[in-house]
């Protein structure tokens, strides 16, 4: 069968068809256009200035490795920051084994630093610990997120890092702009941010895929060759993020350019929603919007120690 010819080049065969803005293109001009797309987002919200640290956040996915990937050859192009990718390792059996090894076999391959710190160590409970304790009104991933929030942070300051980029995707955007609307909780909007807040006790986030649909870094890790974790989490949950995906897929199939619009939409009114002003959690000192932080109030219903 022969392919459609690639709309950029015009000279290979394409391998992917982008509904949104009606390109074909092969293996070589998709690769370019994810680093280049990303290249914009840092670009446009003002995410890094020359020389800084990064930490990345890199779960062993196709979202983080694709991110630690598109990094390092734009910084190794311009502006010189150095990387360093830290793992969290929850504590979950049969699982998380597997990713870290897949972790340090990338940041050997790109010749980077590698932190990896647990639940465990820093928090005195596995993952499966807390699993083993948690009722369904409180599921697994209420838990997770929070302790692993904590945890990137903690290991992000311990290496003097300034910026702490996340492999969040464009569909994550979108579906967390989603259910900020439908919780009515517009004072999360500000943490889709791209380029994050500067907050004191936080080391600033921000999110360089942003604009990268999360099907589209799936074809970079698998163009690319490089080797990243497709199993699941075992406690991941039926949770309403998974509606909201599978709704917005299904709008994005139908109306492609649905997830840009919904992500652009969400940062335009921004300017028009307060931020919180974060104090110190009156237990541990960390940054909190109320007067003692989640992880604290984890730590006095008794599910963890710290
Ligand atoms: Fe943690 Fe839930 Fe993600 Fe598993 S799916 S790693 S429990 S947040
Ligand atoms: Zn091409």
């Amino acid at each position: 069968m022969n392919l459609p010819t690639c709309t950029k080049c015009k000279s290979q065969p394409s391998v992917f068809f982008r509904g949104y803005s009606g390109e074909r293109l092969c293996k070589d001009c998709f690769i370019k256009s994810i680093i280049e797309r990303v290249q914009r987002s840092i670009n446009i919200y003002e995410m890094l200035e020359h020389s800084s640290k990064i930490a990345i956040g890199v779960s062993g996915g196709k979202d983080s490795l694709t991110l630690l990937h598109v990094l390092k050859i734009i910084e190794d192009n311009t502006h010189g920051s150095e990387i360093v990718a830290i793992t969290i390792d929850e504590g979950i059996k049969g699982y998380r084994e597997e990713a870290l090894k897949i972790v340090k076999k990338n940041t050997r391959l790109l010749d980077l630093e590698w932190v990896h710190i647990s639940f465990k160590k820093l928090f005195g409970i596995s993952m499966d610990e807390i699993a083993a304790k948690t009722t369904r009104s409180l599921g697994s991933c209420s838990y997770c997120g929070v302790l692993r929030r904590r945890a990137l942070n903690t290991a992000a300051k311990s290496i003097g890092a300034d910026r702490l980029a996340t492999g969040h995707t464009l569909d994550d955007m979108a579906q967390s702009a989603i259910l900020n609307l439908i919780r009515g909780d517009l004072s999360k909007m500000h943490s889709l941010l791209p380029g994050g807040i500067n907050q004191d006790g936080f080391v600033r986030r921000i999110k360089p895929l942003c604009e990268v649909p999360e099907r589209e870094t799936a074809l970079f890790a698998y163009l690319s060759g490089f080797e990243f974790q497709s199993m699941s989490c075992p406690y991941a949950e039926e949770a309403i993020r998974n509606d909201a995906r599978a709704w917005l897929n299904d709008m994005e199939e139908k109306r492609p350019g649905i997830m840009f619009t919904t992500f652009r939409t969400a940062l335009k009114m921004m300017p028009q929603l307060k931020s919180t002003n974060l104090k110190a959690c009156e237990f541990c000192g960390e940054p909190t919007a109320g007067s003692s932080c989640r992880v604290c109030q984890m730590v006095m219903d008794g599910n963890i120690r710290v």
